[in-house]
């Protein structure tokens, strides 16, 4: 597989949140927009189609990391689906969940929650769709854990991929976007289950982190 040919949002590139049409709900509880609605959309669907390029019209799963991905993963499973339109086997799509964040730091363990049938990915090839990769721990697990189960051949695809200094190093097959060491919410990413809802990805105000604080 080529190197993924993510796009690398700028360190300083932070736009006013002025600028948006934003819930009035959390209108004060948002520092920035990092990246706008339209922007991740475009990307994604362009990801479906580098996807497609290097791995085919292969029988595949696409298994969905809850809840951060949700909408990432219909992003680009719809457009995966126009991608391969001459294709003959079908996509299926799995939901997991895992658990690892508390506030904004680290527990540093993962939880992996969902996979009950255990023979269901086996002999199976497996594009996991992720939202974003900090530490690489989450990606990490995952990986081996459907390696374990007996899965044919594993991909990642990931729709944020932090510029930081991994745990642990995880392969990294399809990112969206390279971004730069903030916390993120929006566009199914939240900090203590608020901000999911959010179209664009953005980073919080003092005052949002506050209010939101578990
Ligand atoms: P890692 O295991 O790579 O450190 O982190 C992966 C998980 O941590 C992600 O699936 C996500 O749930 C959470 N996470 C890491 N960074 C962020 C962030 O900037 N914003 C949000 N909302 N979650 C994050």
């Amino acid at each position: 597989i080529m190197p993924s040919k993510s796009v690398p949002i700028p360190d300083d590139l932070e736009f006013d949140t002025n600028l948006f049409l934003l819930p009035g709900c959390y209108q004060n509880d948002l520092k920035s927009v990092i990246i706008p609605e339209g922007f991740v959309r475009d990307r994604v669907k362009q990801l479906a189609h580098e996807i497609h390029e290097a791995i085919g019209d292969k029988p595949l799963i696409l298994l969905c990391v809850l809840k951060g991905s949700y909408r990432f993963f219909t992003t680009l499973a719809d457009e995966l689906s126009v991608a391969r339109h001459q294709c003959k086997s079908a996509i299926k799509v799995d939901f997991i969940r895992t658990k690892s964040y508390e506030d904004t730091a680290s527990s540093g363990k993962v939880q992996i929650i969902g996979l009950t049938n255990q023979d269901e990915l086996k002999g199976q090839n497996v594009l996991i769709v992720e939202d974003i990769v900090d530490s690489g721990l989450t990606m990490s697990r995952l990986v081996h854990t459907l390696q374990d189960l007996g899965a044919k051949q594993v991909w990642t695809s990931v729709l944020l991929s932090k510029r930081i200094t991994r745990q642990v190093e995880v392969p990294e097959d399809f990112v969206a976007f390279n971004i730069p060491d903030k916390f993120i919410v929006g566009y199914g990413l939240d900090y203590n289950q608020h901000f999911r809802d959010l179209n664009h990805i953005c980073v919080m105000s003092e005052q949002g982190i506050a209010k939101y604080k578990s």
